[in-house]
């Protein structure tokens, strides 16, 4: 049947040859390429006006689209990626010298000479191929029967091993077969004189790489092993290659991860999980309506036009909430190098090499971040910056870059030191630096603005500490510690949360009842514990407070933690809460200017707790001058810089008691 009128039939004739030309210039994988003109044959049958028609011929667009075979020329200068890193970022200095590790090690592997071994009982032929391959580079060793080859795969790896078939006590079918089970990654090509096409498909079966028959030419020889390597190299050179960047927002994870795309000279392209719904979304939808797409990551690699770029996935922390599907093992599928190397997109319909793509995860916690994702991640934490790298950064990079960016001149503006430093103190509070740059670009904003206003006649602007407020408003933060004073049944706590560390002030009143806890504020289940333990603590220990007796018979106690509207959560605001109890119960204020942090134990003792260095950053900003820390977390105190521990007593606590007299005035 024919379903075209005759000037139907020419076009579409046109549009058919366009396609197959497309396919057979796209160097596509072999298989892909079957695929496309099985789908063209098909195609070639049916009518223009069906939608299948619209649908196959978007679908053969796309797949000879696809950068198959395209590359870019990885760049492994160590040098110049330090340089590029350096130039980029202030600070992060141990995160710079992991990533640097990281590549280095990609180096290494790219450098390393292969290894081929070479089995052959007849000496003239072993000698002769050994000479053949150290010519070509490779590190060669000969032996002359499987025993002495077991004994060399035993002392060291070997990439390739190249064995005769017939030879004593072990054969080449023998040794094949227990180089499969123990060394699975080592290819093994088949030699013998005596090729008969049975053996050459048992050893295929069996998992030879390749059969080669005596006599052989050397070109052949040569070409089989570059190829066996080819598949061998890329797939070392991508295991443990999951960088996962973990910390607050704006502390430079997207941005390091630019410039390490820029260092290693590859494209780089971001995908937001937190706004993906549906497996589809990274799987792809199957192509059997109009409008189905692949998933975003094939979408990148097409967008960027190369098949190794820097994919960066952020927000891993955010995916899952209202998620269809497993979002943790369509992400292993993509990220995990046993598997990625024929990711299967629903769209595609077709394998697709995603081994050479470099991913890097960013989350800003990884407490909801599934098991199996973690073990394949290499994790480098990033941590909020102090008031002095804030500082440094908004001169160095942010306020060059937002003059820059809203078509102002170098001259035209200059932010004084103090200026910048009200900015982070009034007008932000984060552990990041994303806030700072976004008051800088408001500021560089309006003076834009004034001088477009003005044509030209616009004398050169000096923002300092007095002329902020004219761009920004009133300042947005206040220091609830040090601008108010001490009170009874308040106590200052620190938390960490997604966006770093922060403060909180503990609330408790006591009022007629009889025996019951009331606790507000959004507290998690943990937080809730903590209270209690708190409470029954003081109990226990009422004669000690000097409490009477029977106070706890008359009387209901309400434990309150103010911002409702964040939820909050974990076990390091316990003594927090035992501070504002003990504080309420014995009518002695609280200091203010003390916050602390630990989890307690009904028997007195101070447990020690996470995110010491953010709960630091965070009290240095809320101006805090001395902070509680359970004694044994030591070690992390120890291990802050000199820099970080600058302004703030830092006392090692170990007991509830010890806290109270600090604390209770
Ligand atoms: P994140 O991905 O951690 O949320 P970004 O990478 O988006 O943070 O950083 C926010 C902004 O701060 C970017 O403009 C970035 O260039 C800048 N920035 C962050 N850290 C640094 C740093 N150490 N040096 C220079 N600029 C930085």
């Amino acid at each position: 049947m024919n379903f075209f009128k005759k000037s139907d039939n020419g076009r579409h004739d046109v549009i058919m040859e366009e396609l197959r030309q497309k396919i057979t210039s796209a160097c596509m994988p072999e298989q892909v390429e079957k695929i496309a003109e099985q789908e063209l044959s098909i195609l070639a049958k049916i009518s223009p006006t069906t939608a299948e028609y619209t649908i196959g011929i978007t679908y053969i667009d796309y797949l000879v689209c696809l950068p198959w075979n395209k590359k870019t020329e990885d760049n492994l200068n160590l040098a110049r990626a330090e340089r590029i890193l350096s130039e980029n970022h202030y600070g992060l200095r141990t995160i710079k010298e992991r990533v640097l590790e990281h590549l280095a090690v990609k180096v290494l592997m790219m450098n390393k000479k292969a290894r081929i071994l070479i089995v052959d009982d007849e000496e003239i032929a072993r000698k002769n191929l050994a000479h053949v391959l150290t010519k070509e580079e490779y590190e060669v060793a000969a032996v002359a029967d499987g025993e002495g080859a077991l004994r060399e795969l035993q002392a060291s790896e070997f990439d390739v091993v190249l064995t005769d078939l017939r030879m004593g006590k072990i054969d080449g079918m023998d040794l094949l077969d227990r180089i499969k089970v123990r060394y699975p990654d080592t290819r093994v090509i088949m030699v013998t004189g005596y090729a008969t096409v049975p053996s050459a498909i048992e050893a295929m079966q069996k998992g030879a790489y390749h059969y080669l028959a005596k006599p052989f030419k050397l070109d052949e020889v040569r070409a089989v092993i570059k190829k066996a390597l080819e598949t061998k190299t890329t797939r070392a050179n991508t295991k443990g290659s999951v960088l996962c960047f973990t910390g607050p927002p704006g502390t430079g994870k997207t941005s390091l991860g630019r410039s390490i795309a820029g260092a290693l000279g590859r494209k780089f392209t971001r995908i937001a999980l937190g706004g993906l719904k549906d497996e589809a979304d990274i799987r792809g939808h199957r192509r059997t309506y109009v409008g189905a797409k692949p998933g975003r990551v094939i979408e990148e690699i097409r967008r960027v036009e190369s098949s190794n770029p820097v994919i960066m996935l952020d927000e891993l922390d955010k995916v899952g909430r209202d998620f269809k599907g497993d979002p943790a093992s369509a992400l292993l599928e993509v990220l995990d190098p046993e598997q990625n190397r024929t990711f299967v997109d629903h769209y595609l319909d077709a394998p697709f090499d995603l081994s050479s793509v470099m991913f890097i995860l960013t989350a800003n916690v990884l407490d909801t971040v599934p098991a199996p994702l973690r073990d394949r991640m290499e994790v480098i934490e990033f941590s909020g910056y102090t008031q002095d790298e804030k500082a440094h950064i908004a001169s160095r990079f942010l306020c060059p870059k937002q003059i820059r960016e809203k078509g102002l001149s170098p001259g035209q503006v200059v932010f004084a030191d103090s200026a910048v430093a009200k900015i982070i103190q009034e007008y932000t509070r984060e552990a990041g630096i994303r806030n700072l740059e976004r008051k800088i670009a408001t500021v560089c904003r309006k003076i834009a603005k004034a001088s477009v206003d003005r044509q030209g006649a616009f004398e050169p602007v000096r923002i300092t500490a007095e002329t902020v407020e004219q761009y920004l408003g009133k300042r947005k933060y206040r220091f609830d510690v040090i601008e108010e004073h001490d009170r009874i049944g308040v106590a200052t706590g620190l938390v960490r949360t997604e966006t770093g560390g922060d403060i909180i002030f503990v609330e408790a009143a006591k009022m007629k009842g009889s025996k019951e806890l009331i606790i507000t504020g959004s507290l998690g289940d943990v937080m809730q514990e903590s209270a209690q333990a708190a409470l029954s603590y003081i109990r226990s220990n009422a004669d000690a407070f000097g409490i009477p007796d029977n106070f706890f018979e008359h009387h209901d106690i309400h434990i309150h933690v103010p911002s409702g509207a964040i939820q909050k959560d974990g076990p390091s605001a316990g003594i927090t809460i035992l501070l504002a109890l003990a504080s309420l119960l014995t009518g002695r204020a609280a200091r203010r200017d003390i916050a602390m942090t630990g989890e307690i134990t009904l028997t007195g003792r101070i447990l020690p707790v996470g995110g010491i260095k953010e709960k630091v950053l965070a009290a240095k900003r809320a101006k805090v001058k001395t902070m509680i820390v359970p004694a044994r977390n030591r070690d992390d105190v120890e291990e802050l810089d000199e820099e970080m521990k600058k302004d703030i007593e830092i006392r090692l606590v170990d007991s509830v008691v010890d806290a109270v007299q600090a604390v209770l005035v």
